[in-house]
């Protein structure tokens, strides 16, 4: 019978394929005993399990090294070299003498070794919590015989649709693109890591799907529709052919919107509105740099560290910011200091945080960590010879932050000086505004940075205090809040009185309602993924920025989310419809419209 299960979507694009599911959870292990004399049985099952394990992560190792790299594949040693301890071994023996079957004493031991290494102050301890668990995990799926998921097991071409809980930092590594084509989670928001992922990697994906791995087998067929966020388990096959024409669809107009790319971004009144892109990844900055971008608004940096054991070094991340300044020299290329923290972080390594989005995040992290911010501050100044660079600074709630980071980026400058290293010393530093401590203190700010960049993935999560990852919340994440388009204003304001730029790099910036209220409010410059750059050029060539002064200005005054969509939806729908033909596809999306018929579906 055929599902559907709704989620958020996160990245657009429809892929039918198998579905291949994964747990990666601890399962439940019944407690169980055995007599004294079934010891010896127990614990070869142990040793065997463990061995399995190691063969199974060799092979994980070397298929990561060669797909991500030696220092991705690197956690996968530290996981062997546990499976391999002594100590671990014999504790787990020791508990199966005093009767407990093989699994029991395995998930004991790594549960008490968990607890034991999470307390640690040593903080390379801390680091191997997740790397535990992820032994824990595997090993016991060796031992219950539950079936073993490594999404690397998966042949190239599979067109899989990869189907779990959350994708994790380890995971993320592991997955192969050749097999897999699209990602289902029963986590996440549209704003979350996973979905920047996603939209990063191209593939298609629907998040926040609740509980949709308790549905699923592996093997199944699915529908996977991005773009609406739906997942369709055994789809009849008038389905099928239903979601093969729509894919079809998609893809024309997706060509369609390609002329954009090439086209001037000019409003119909003769406003020019710079777009530049969000690249995460250096490998895409290619691809990006052919989207019609005026250059990149924002590198999320943090995304070299996400599935890593360990943090690049200084050589490594000079070659990745230097492809990126490469590929879009001459425009600007804004790089964003780390942003660890949140939901974007390495590979353990981190310490456990009851609030992480109020914690030890960015500009916090980075300032308590000076070694390791002006590794990557050296790498910035190196790779600053190779084009336009700006350095932008994450989470930041004070001037104190900016100025802190000044002494550190002097420190790092005169480094690469007495090293004889060549680099720059005059790269503009400007500031992410994404919380309202930063916007009621933007005149402060502004004196002493560059530029503004407003990011509203975290500036709408900080004022209306709704997680930007937590599913339960995401009617709740009202990036039209009149709240928040009155900070974005007063940034806008403060920015311009101090003449100084200022930019939307959240994803605010792609939805075409959304930059129309922008563009409204008086921001000249958007960054958003690449992908949607033809269709946001073709918005702002379809507009009035005074239509859209006048729509901002209404929405401003009212005093609830949905008063302001439908103001700001009814005027761009006005306006769009004068525009005729040309218009038709922006109208579609903006009229909301568009989610499609489940009515057969149960
Ligand atoms: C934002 O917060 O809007 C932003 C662009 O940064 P990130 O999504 O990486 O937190
Ligand atoms: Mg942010």
């Amino acid at each position: 019978m055929t599902i559907a299960v709704s989620g958020v979507p996160a990245s657009p694009g429809i892929v039918i394929g198998p579905v291949h599911l994964l747990r990666w959870e601890v399962p439940e292990v019944p407690a169980r005993t055995v007599e004294p004399e079934y010891a010896p049985r127990e614990i070869e099952r142990l040793h065997a399990a463990c061995d399995q394990a190691i063969v199974r992560l060799r092979k994980v190792r070397d298929r990561v090294e060669q797909h991500a790299g030696p220092e991705e594949a690197a956690i996968f040693d530290v996981q062997i070299s546990i499976c391999d301890d002594a100590d671990l071994r014999t504790s787990a023996e020791t508990l199966i003498r005093q009767g407990f079957v093989a699994e029991k004493a395995f998930d004991l031991v790594l549960l008490e070794w968990r607890e034991h290494f999470a307390r640690s102050t040593n903080a390379l301890m801390r680091e191997r919590v997740s790397d535990l668990l992820d032994v824990q995990i595997r090993v016991l799926s060796l031992l219950l015989d539950l079936p073993d998921r490594d999404p690397v097991d998966l042949p190239k071409g599979s067109n899989a649709i990869l189907v779990t809980h959350d994708l994790t930092p380890s995971l993320t590594v592991q997955f192969d693109r050749e097999a897999i084509s699209a990602i289902a989670t029963d986590a996440g928001t549209g704003t979350s890591h996973v979905a920047i992922l996603a939209r990063s990697l191209g593939l298609p994906a629907v998040v926040g799907l609740r509980d949709a791995t308790a549905k699923i087998a592996s093997g199944m067929t699915a529908i996977l529709d991005g773009t609406h966020g739906l997942l369709v388990l055994d789809p009849t096959a008038e389905r099928v052919a239903e979601y093969r024409e729509r894919a079809r669809v998609e893809l024309e107009e997706a060509r369609e919107l390609e002329q954009y790319a090439r086209a001037d971004s000019v409003s119909v009144d003769g406003v020019r509105i710079t777009l530049r892109a969000n690249v995460d990844m250096p490998d895409e900055a290619a691809a990006g740099a052919t989207s019609g971008a005026e250059g990149v608004g924002l590198m999320r940096t943090e995304f070299l560290v996400v599935g890593r054991a360990a943090m690049p070094d200084e050589d490594e991340q000079y070659e990745a910011y230097s492809k990126v300044l490469r590929a879009f020299s001459p425009h600007p290329v804004v790089i964003r200091t780390y942003d660890i923290g949140g939901d974007k972080l390495p590979v353990g390594g981190f310490p456990h945080e009851a609030n992480p989005f109020l914690g030890w995040r960015a500009i916090r992290m980075c300032l308590d960590e000076p070694e390791l911010f002006k590794v990557q501050l050296r790498a910035l100044l190196r790779a600053a010879m190779n084009g336009d660079l700006r350095i932008m600074l994450p989470l930041v709630v004070s001037v104190d932050e900016v100025r802190q980071s000044r002494v550190l980026l002097a420190e790092a400058a005169a480094e690469l000086a007495a090293r004889g290293v060549p680099h720059r010393t005059d790269v503009p530093l400007g500031v992410m505004v994404e919380t309202p401590a930063a916007v009621i203190t933007a005149d402060a700010l502004a004196r002493e940075t560059a530029f503004f960049s407003i990011g509203t993935n975290d500036l709408v999560q900080y004022t209306l205090a709704v997680d930007r990852g937590n599913v339960s919340l995401v009617k709740r994440f009202q990036a039209l809040h009149p709240a928040v388009l009155r900070l974005i204003a007063r940034t806008q304001q403060e920015g311009t009185a101090a003449g100084i730029e200022v930019s939307v790099c959240g994803e605010m910036a792609s939805q075409p309602l959304m930059a129309f209220a922008l563009v409204g409010l008086g921001i000249r410059q958007l960054s958003v993924a690449p992908r949607s750059v033809p269709a946001v050029k073709h918005l702002i060539r379809s507009i009035r920025v005074s239509a859209a002064t006048e729509a901002a200005a209404a929405a401003l005054e009212t005093g609830a989310a949905g008063a302001a969509e439908a103001v700001l939806r009814e005027r761009l729908m006005v306006e769009l419809r004068q525009r005729g033909d040309a218009a038709d596809g922006l109208l579609a999306l903006v009229d909301g419209h568009i989610l499609p018929d489940n009515a057969d579906i149960h």
